[in-house]
Protein backbone atom coordinates (compact mmCIF):
# COMPACT_ATOMS: atom_id res chain seq x y z
CA UNK A 1 0.00 0.00 0.00
CA UNK A 2 1.61 3.11 -1.35
CA UNK A 3 0.46 6.27 0.48
CA UNK A 4 1.00 9.84 -0.90
CA UNK A 5 0.45 12.85 1.96
CA UNK A 6 0.26 16.65 1.85
CA UNK A 7 -1.47 19.10 3.09
CA UNK A 8 -2.08 23.14 2.56
CA UNK A 9 -0.47 24.67 5.62
CA UNK A 10 3.16 23.33 4.68
CA UNK A 11 5.46 20.38 5.17
CA UNK A 12 5.91 21.90 8.85
CA UNK A 13 2.74 22.06 10.25
CA UNK A 14 1.71 19.40 13.11
CA UNK A 15 -1.51 18.30 11.47
CA UNK A 16 0.80 16.50 8.56
CA UNK A 17 3.16 15.12 11.15
CA UNK A 18 0.06 13.75 13.28
CA UNK A 19 -1.34 12.74 9.92
CA UNK A 20 1.71 10.61 8.97
CA UNK A 21 2.25 8.63 12.07
CA UNK A 22 -0.88 7.38 11.80
CA UNK A 23 -0.72 6.36 8.19
CA UNK A 24 2.38 4.83 8.46
CA UNK A 25 0.49 1.93 10.58
CA UNK A 26 -1.22 1.55 7.05
CA UNK A 27 1.35 1.26 4.18
CA UNK A 28 4.38 3.00 2.56
CA UNK A 29 4.18 6.49 3.22
CA UNK A 30 5.89 8.84 0.97
CA UNK A 31 5.20 12.85 2.30
CA UNK A 32 5.44 15.66 -0.77
CA UNK A 33 4.11 18.75 0.74
CA UNK A 34 4.23 22.88 -0.35
CA UNK A 35 7.21 24.57 1.71
CA UNK A 36 4.80 27.22 2.77
CA UNK A 37 0.78 28.09 3.93
CA UNK A 38 -1.45 27.61 0.60
CA UNK A 39 -4.64 27.86 2.26
CA UNK A 40 -7.77 28.59 0.67
CA UNK A 41 -5.46 28.66 -2.86
CA UNK A 42 -7.83 26.54 -4.19
CA UNK A 43 -7.28 23.57 -6.91
CA UNK A 44 -3.90 25.30 -8.08
CA UNK A 45 -1.77 24.30 -10.98
CA UNK A 46 1.56 25.96 -11.60
CA UNK A 47 2.07 26.12 -15.10
CA UNK A 48 4.13 29.74 -15.46
CA UNK A 49 7.56 28.66 -13.32
CA UNK A 50 9.31 25.68 -12.69
CA UNK A 51 9.02 23.58 -9.70
CA UNK A 52 11.66 22.91 -6.96
CA UNK A 53 11.55 19.38 -4.92
CA UNK A 54 13.62 19.71 -1.53
CA UNK A 55 14.36 16.71 1.07
CA UNK A 56 13.44 17.47 4.24
CA UNK A 57 12.35 15.43 7.42
CA UNK A 58 9.11 15.69 9.86
CA UNK A 59 9.85 17.33 13.54
CA UNK A 60 10.13 13.19 14.67
CA UNK A 61 12.96 12.76 11.66
CA UNK A 62 10.68 10.83 9.25
CA UNK A 63 12.33 11.60 5.84
CA UNK A 64 9.94 13.72 3.65
CA UNK A 65 10.45 16.33 0.57
CA UNK A 66 8.52 19.75 -0.03
CA UNK A 67 7.91 21.52 -3.28
CA UNK A 68 7.26 25.32 -3.71
CA UNK A 69 4.53 24.72 -5.31
CA UNK A 70 0.65 24.29 -4.31
CA UNK A 71 -0.83 21.46 -2.39
CA UNK A 72 -2.68 19.97 -5.96
CA UNK A 73 0.65 20.58 -7.80
CA UNK A 74 2.50 18.25 -5.23
CA UNK A 75 -0.14 15.37 -5.87
CA UNK A 76 0.05 15.78 -9.60
CA UNK A 77 4.35 15.60 -9.20
CA UNK A 78 3.48 12.50 -7.49
CA UNK A 79 0.68 11.14 -10.02
CA UNK A 80 3.19 11.99 -12.61
CA UNK A 81 6.17 9.34 -11.67
CA UNK A 82 8.56 11.79 -9.61
CA UNK A 83 8.96 8.98 -7.06
CA UNK A 84 9.03 6.21 -9.41
CA UNK A 85 6.26 4.47 -8.08
CA UNK A 86 2.08 4.41 -8.71
CA UNK A 87 0.48 5.27 -5.49
CA UNK A 88 -2.80 3.84 -3.78
CA UNK A 89 -4.15 6.51 -1.88
CA UNK A 90 -3.19 10.29 -1.25
CA UNK A 91 -4.46 11.83 1.97
CA UNK A 92 -3.95 15.29 2.93
CA UNK A 93 -4.08 17.05 5.76
CA UNK A 94 -4.57 17.58 8.48
CA UNK A 95 -6.09 20.85 8.31
CA UNK A 96 -6.04 22.93 11.61
CA UNK A 97 -10.00 24.09 10.04
CA UNK A 98 -12.94 22.45 9.22
CA UNK A 99 -13.86 22.00 5.50
CA UNK A 100 -17.57 21.91 5.49
CA UNK A 101 -19.97 23.48 2.87
CA UNK A 102 -18.49 25.28 0.41
CA UNK A 103 -15.17 25.89 2.30
CA UNK A 104 -14.18 22.42 -0.16
CA UNK A 105 -14.27 25.25 -3.37
CA UNK A 106 -11.08 27.06 -1.57
CA UNK A 107 -9.51 24.54 0.36
CA UNK A 108 -6.33 23.39 -1.23
CA UNK A 109 -6.49 20.47 1.12
CA UNK A 110 -9.99 19.09 -0.68
CA UNK A 111 -8.44 20.25 -3.76
CA UNK A 112 -5.43 18.25 -3.08
CA UNK A 113 -7.50 14.95 -2.84
CA UNK A 114 -9.44 16.00 -6.06
CA UNK A 115 -6.36 15.66 -8.11
CA UNK A 116 -5.51 12.45 -6.68
CA UNK A 117 -8.94 11.45 -8.17
CA UNK A 118 -7.99 13.40 -11.12
CA UNK A 119 -5.34 10.86 -11.98
CA UNK A 120 -7.63 7.69 -10.75
CA UNK A 121 -6.42 7.33 -7.32
CA UNK A 122 -8.44 7.91 -4.11
CA UNK A 123 -8.32 11.12 -2.39
CA UNK A 124 -9.11 11.30 1.81
CA UNK A 125 -8.79 15.33 2.85
CA UNK A 126 -8.55 15.62 6.69
CA UNK A 127 -9.91 18.92 8.67
CA UNK A 128 -10.20 19.16 12.09
CA UNK A 129 -12.60 21.69 13.72
CA UNK A 130 -10.43 23.01 15.67
CA UNK A 131 -11.92 26.15 18.35
CA UNK A 132 -10.47 29.13 16.24
CA UNK A 133 -8.99 30.98 19.29
CA UNK A 134 -6.74 27.83 20.07
CA UNK A 135 -3.31 28.23 19.18
CA UNK A 136 -2.16 25.42 16.55
CA UNK A 137 1.02 25.17 19.36
CA UNK A 138 -1.77 23.77 22.14
CA UNK A 139 -4.08 21.62 19.37
CA UNK A 140 -3.85 18.23 20.05
CA UNK A 141 -4.20 16.53 16.44
CA UNK A 142 -4.04 13.00 17.82
CA UNK A 143 -7.92 12.64 18.08
CA UNK A 144 -8.28 13.45 14.65
CA UNK A 145 -5.37 11.37 13.11
CA UNK A 146 -6.72 8.43 14.73
CA UNK A 147 -9.98 8.99 13.69
CA UNK A 148 -9.19 9.63 9.77
CA UNK A 149 -7.12 6.10 9.81
CA UNK A 150 -10.09 4.10 11.16
CA UNK A 151 -12.08 5.68 8.51
CA UNK A 152 -9.68 5.20 5.29
CA UNK A 153 -8.80 1.33 6.63
CA UNK A 154 -12.74 0.67 6.79
CA UNK A 155 -13.11 2.66 3.55
CA UNK A 156 -9.94 0.57 1.83
CA UNK A 157 -11.55 -2.94 3.29
CA UNK A 158 -14.59 -2.13 1.36
CA UNK A 159 -12.76 -1.11 -1.55
CA UNK A 160 -13.36 2.29 -1.95
CA UNK A 161 -12.85 2.91 -5.78
CA UNK A 162 -10.15 4.50 -7.34
CA UNK A 163 -11.44 7.69 -8.15
CA UNK A 164 -13.26 8.51 -4.75
CA UNK A 165 -13.02 11.56 -2.96
CA UNK A 166 -13.70 11.46 0.42
CA UNK A 167 -14.01 14.48 2.94
CA UNK A 168 -13.16 13.90 6.62
CA UNK A 169 -13.89 16.25 9.12
CA UNK A 170 -13.47 15.37 12.73
CA UNK A 171 -14.67 17.47 15.96
CA UNK A 172 -12.22 18.73 18.27
CA UNK A 173 -12.97 16.31 20.84
CA UNK A 174 -11.06 14.05 23.08
CA UNK A 175 -11.46 10.13 21.41
CA UNK A 176 -13.60 9.11 23.68
CA UNK A 177 -15.85 12.25 23.24
CA UNK A 178 -16.30 11.46 19.25
CA UNK A 179 -19.85 10.35 19.17
CA UNK A 180 -19.06 8.09 16.02
CA UNK A 181 -18.91 8.29 12.35
CA UNK A 182 -21.54 9.66 10.10
CA UNK A 183 -21.89 9.83 6.10
CA UNK A 184 -23.01 13.57 5.18
CA UNK A 185 -23.50 15.94 2.11
CA UNK A 186 -22.09 19.58 1.89
CA UNK A 187 -23.91 21.51 4.15
CA UNK A 188 -24.37 25.27 4.03
CA UNK A 189 -21.47 27.80 5.47
CA UNK A 190 -22.50 31.13 6.85
CA UNK A 191 -19.73 33.34 6.06
CA UNK A 192 -19.27 36.77 7.95
CA UNK A 193 -16.43 38.13 5.83
CA UNK A 194 -16.39 41.76 5.69
CA UNK A 195 -14.82 44.39 3.33
CA UNK A 196 -11.65 46.23 5.14
CA UNK A 197 -10.32 48.95 3.30
CA UNK A 198 -7.21 50.40 4.17
CA UNK A 199 -4.76 53.32 2.86
CA UNK A 200 -1.01 52.71 2.13
CA UNK A 201 1.25 55.37 3.34
CA UNK A 202 1.12 56.90 -0.76
CA UNK A 203 -2.16 57.63 -0.22
CA UNK A 204 -3.25 54.75 -2.51
CA UNK A 205 -6.56 52.12 -1.35
CA UNK A 206 -5.69 48.39 -0.91
CA UNK A 207 -8.17 45.63 0.67
CA UNK A 208 -8.59 43.01 2.88
CA UNK A 209 -11.22 40.28 3.29
CA UNK A 210 -11.60 40.44 6.92
CA UNK A 211 -14.72 39.59 8.72
CA UNK A 212 -15.71 37.21 12.37
CA UNK A 213 -15.09 33.27 11.81
CA UNK A 214 -17.44 31.43 9.08
CA UNK A 215 -20.63 29.52 11.16
CA UNK A 216 -22.84 27.54 9.34
CA UNK A 217 -26.76 26.04 9.38
CA UNK A 218 -26.59 23.20 11.30
CA UNK A 219 -29.17 20.97 9.46
CA UNK A 220 -29.62 16.80 9.78
CA UNK A 221 -27.54 14.27 7.32
CA UNK A 222 -24.51 17.52 6.83
CA UNK A 223 -21.14 17.85 7.43
CA UNK A 224 -21.55 20.95 9.78
CA UNK A 225 -24.68 19.34 11.22
CA UNK A 226 -22.47 16.16 12.19
CA UNK A 227 -19.73 18.22 13.55
CA UNK A 228 -22.24 20.11 15.93
CA UNK A 229 -23.36 16.87 17.29
CA UNK A 230 -19.41 15.74 17.82
CA UNK A 231 -19.54 13.12 15.06
CA UNK A 232 -16.78 12.74 12.48
CA UNK A 233 -18.08 13.95 9.35
CA UNK A 234 -17.17 11.31 5.90
CA UNK A 235 -18.32 13.18 3.02
CA UNK A 236 -18.46 11.70 -0.11
CA UNK A 237 -17.25 14.03 -3.20
CA UNK A 238 -16.81 14.06 -7.29
CA UNK A 239 -15.89 16.36 -9.46
CA UNK A 240 -18.74 16.55 -11.60
CA UNK A 241 -20.28 19.90 -10.62
CA UNK A 242 -23.13 19.69 -13.17
CA UNK A 243 -26.58 21.16 -12.35
CA UNK A 244 -28.56 18.52 -13.44
CA UNK A 245 -32.19 20.39 -12.28
CA UNK A 246 -30.74 23.38 -14.17
CA UNK A 247 -29.47 21.07 -17.28
CA UNK A 248 -33.05 19.82 -17.50
CA UNK A 249 -34.54 23.42 -17.40
CA UNK A 250 -32.19 24.72 -20.07
CA UNK A 251 -32.55 21.79 -22.17
CA UNK A 252 -36.15 23.40 -22.46
CA UNK A 253 -35.54 27.14 -23.76
CA UNK A 254 -34.77 28.08 -27.13
CA UNK A 255 -31.28 29.49 -25.81
CA UNK A 256 -30.77 29.85 -29.42
MN1 LIG B 1 -4.97 24.95 5.53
Amino acid sequence: MQILITNDDGVTHPGLLALTREMRQLGEVTVLAPDRNWSASGHAKTLDRPMRVRETRLADGFPAWMSDGGPSDCVALAMLGLFKHPFDLVVSGINPNANVGHDVTYSGTVTAAMEAAISDVRGFAVSLDRPGELPISETDFGPAARAARRVVAAALAHELPKNAILSINVPYLPDDQIRGVRVTRMGTRIYNDALDSREDPRGRPYYWIGGASPTGLAEDGTDYGALVEGYVSVTPLELDLTDYALHRTLQEWNLA
